[in-house]
């Protein structure tokens, strides 16, 4: 049987699974809906690999060794997480602090990045310009009461920021805050150092400049003595940018909810004078801790290797295939654009239901126009099915 809405053959079963999952991801609204959710929802579905999640799982095994040897030590350790409050913002921004090299007073602790993206937009934001396609928070927490223009990113061109038509695009929308999302969600372009500085210095004139780096921990970025590579320094430089960062996707811990944002300390008292006291967990502080342990920090960085090498022996491979489009990424995960009427809701099924695969289609991203899917890459057993999966279905 041939649908209409693609070249690929399908069963009526999987035809029938097909409109079940579309049920659900109608539901699910922008993000995909949970691992949990979609099993409960069709229980014939098996999956095998969680490839829609961009988690690194070496990084959740690392953390896991970690928790488990430290609850062993001390029995008490768990219960008191479960009994006690955890520190307030700023005792956990104290403890962040030396593990990011930043003044506490400039650091606010988040329940998950996302969180800070809402108090930024909310506290510090009236007109939003975003660059599309975009993680989704940015324009949907603005709200009725805010405004948000766009900037379009050119499939053709790799989804490069060209810094003067971009500046120009910001200037001209007449927004007081810009975002820019370095590696960005979903494509992984990374934006080159240069490129970034300067965009920030034609914009100092704007309120608040949001600096989303939560992957960049992926990229290819020079550091100083194998630190970590992060851009929270600039925040000393240019007083309108704030540098939001997650720990979900590089950590391999999004459900303990861990995210903070670096900003100047005006902004930090004032979102504190307004909530945000207790904001995350017994859990996410235990991570917050951990972070700011050597030895900790030396295994994470052994980890992250061996993953970048899994991500260049993924990429390696998928610019291999001459049946789908697979971009440059600077991120642990990879967009990819079908074949001409090729429809990737129907493959992103194919592979949920052939090979128990489970990618994130990208058919409600905003200015994504076209068939993509997007890969987050595993580990080396995974990958290597997920892209035969991939070349099965399509080639
Ligand atoms: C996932 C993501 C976040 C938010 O992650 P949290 O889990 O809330 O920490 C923020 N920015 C981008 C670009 C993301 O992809």
């Amino acid at each position: 049987m041939l649908t209409e809405r693609s070249l690929i053959r399908i069963t009526s079963t999987e035809q029938d699974m097909l409109d079940k999952l579309q049920v659900l991801s109608a539901k699910s609204g922008s993000h995909s809906p949970s691992l949990g959710t979609m099993q409960q929802a069709i229980p014939e579905i098996n999956i095998e690999i969680d490839a829609c999640y961009l988690s690194n799982p070496l990084a959740t095994d690392l953390f896991w060794t970690h928790f488990n040897a430290d609850v062993l030590a001390d029995p008490q350790l768990f219960k008191r997480m479960l009994e006690a409050y955890p520190s307030q913002n700023r005792a956990i921004a104290e403890r962040l602090s030396e593990a990011i090299d930043i003044e506490p007073n400039r650091i606010f602790i988040a329940n998950g990045a996302t969180e800070a993206i809402q108090a930024i937009i909310h506290n510090f934001s009236y007109h939003l310009h975003i660059s599309t396609p975009t993680f989704s928070p940015y324009y949907e927490f603005a709200g009725a009461d805010r405004q948000v223009t766009t900037f379009q990113l050119d499939a053709d061109d790799n989804f490069r920021v060209d810094p003067e038509e971009y500046v120009q695009s910001v200037l001209r929308s007449g927004a007081d805050t810009a975002v820019l999302i370095s590696p960005n969600n979903p494509d992984g372009y990374l934006i080159p150092d240069n490129d970034l500085e300067w965009i920030l210095s034609k914009l100092s004139g704007l309120r608040t400049i949001i600096v989303d780096e939560s992957f960049v921990h992926f990229a290819a970025r020079p550091t100083l003595n194998g630190e970590l590579p992060t851009l929270t320094g600039i925040t000393e430089r240019f007083e309108n940018v704030t540098v939001v960062k997650s720990m979900s996707k590089d950590f391999g811990i999004a459900g303990i909810r861990a995210g903070y944002a670096i900003m100047r300390p005006e902004r930090v008292t004032q979102l504190l004078e307004s909530g945000y006291l207790w904001n995350t967990s017994g859990i996410a502080e235990y991570f917050f801790s951990l972070f700011g342990r050597p030895d900790f920090l030396v295994e994470y960085r052994t980890e992250l290797t061996k993953y970048k090498n899994y991500i260049d022996r993924f990429t390696a491979a998928s610019a291999k295939f001459d049946f789908v489009r697979a971009f440059d990424t600077s991120a642990n995960f990879q967009l990819m654009q079908m074949p001409n009427d090729v429809s990737a809701e129907v493959v992103t099924a194919l592979l949920l239901l052939r090979h128990g695969v489970y990618v994130r289609s990208c058919g409600d991203k905003i200015g994504l126009n076209g068939e993509f899917l997007r890969v987050a890459i595993r580990t080396e057993s995974e990958n290597e099915k997920i892209l035969s999966a991939v070349s099965e279905i399509l080639s």
